[in-house]
């Protein structure tokens, strides 16, 4: 029923050239989800799969989710109720700010409500549903940023999206994964999708402290993946030496990143790949999660 979006199909694999992978002599390949579709993109659209069956399913009438005023999460729900006849709202973080986020959460049709600090913290208690479940009756409720073992599934298409484009970069196989973790819900789908056959690498884009290894452990075990820091200092923290980073990839490569989770991700891989990590001959692919809308916002 979500099979693929109009105008869209897998999401496209590309070589990566850049200078540090040629000199290593790792050979690396973009899985594209930034292209998947010009409004439902990236990692999102695939943790949103079985949440959007659960409430087909269900006959609900609307989808009700969290998020920030930048939201990549909330932008790809806003996008898919729209395509597939759901009504949507939103409980923003903080008070209203006018960001191009917001202004297109709005255009899709999503209806926002705004927490403060406060209200948003208490997110994970108890009953923290229940006036939104009474205020719109039968919704669907996602949690932030569609985690938990509904969004990690959705995710084992990304594997098998990849997989069947490998010929067309001639490759037969590859030795490993490479992507942002923000929840690592993300990574913990690729983790179940690959049963041990291939290891899974994220850069973390969030602090060690924030419970990822406990919430990734929770949906695929401890085994098959490795946790790099590449969150430089904080989630959504910017240095010069980062964003000269993405500016020279993308004049080199063409590829469009953003500060946030991309950028920093092939940001820790050219880190490992210059301290040889990866022996010569390596062939990885690096998922590009998407999330460039959000860049409106501050590059
Ligand atoms: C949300 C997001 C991530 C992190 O995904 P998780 O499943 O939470 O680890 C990575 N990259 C981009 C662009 C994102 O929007």
């Amino acid at each position: 029923m979500f099979d693929g979006l109009s105008g869209s199909t897998a999401a496209p694999l590309q070589s990566l050239h850049l200078p540090w992978l040629a000199h290593a002599g790792v050979a690396c390949a973009v899985l594209r989800l930034d292209l998947i579709d010009p409004l439902v993109s990236g990692n999102k659209w695939f943790k949103l799969q079985h949440h959007l069956h659960a409430a087909r399913k269900a006959n609900a009438p609307g989808l009700i989710s969290l998020g920030g005023n930048h939201s990549n999460h909330l932008h790809a729900l806003a996008a898919a109720g729209r395509r597939f006849g759901f009504a949507t709202a939103g409980l923003l973080r903080g008070q209203r700010q006018d960001t191009p986020t917001v202004r297109d959460l709005e255009a899709l049709g999503m209806t926002l409500h705004w927490l403060g600090y406060g209200g948003y913290r208490a997110r994970h208690a108890p009953g923290f549903w229940q006036p939104w479940q009474a205020r719109y009756p039968g919704w669907h409720c996602i949690p932030e940023g569609g985690g938990g073992m509904e969004g990690a599934l959705g995710c084992g298409q990304i594997v098998e999206q990849a997989r069947a484009q490998l010929a067309s970069i001639g490759w037969d196989d590859y030795h490993a994964w490479w992507l942002a973790v923000g929840t690592g819900t993300t990574l913990a789908g690729l983790v179940l999708a690959e049963q041990g056959a291939h290891p899974v690498h994220g850069a973390l884009a969030v602090p060690r402290d924030h419970g990822v290894e406990q919430g990734i452990a929770q949906l695929a075990g401890t085994a098959g993946y490795c946790l790099h820091d590449a969150c430089r200092g904080g989630f959504a923290r910017r240095d010069d030496a980062l964003l000269a980073f993405i500016a020279d990839s993308e004049r080199y490569s063409g590829l469009p990143l953003e500060a946030l989770y991309t950028g920093k991700a092939l940001l820790a891989l050219r880190e490992q790949v210059e301290a040889g990590r990866f022996s010569p001959g390596t062939r990885l692919i690096f998922i590009h999660t998407g999330g460039l809308q959000g860049r409106r916002g501050y590059l």
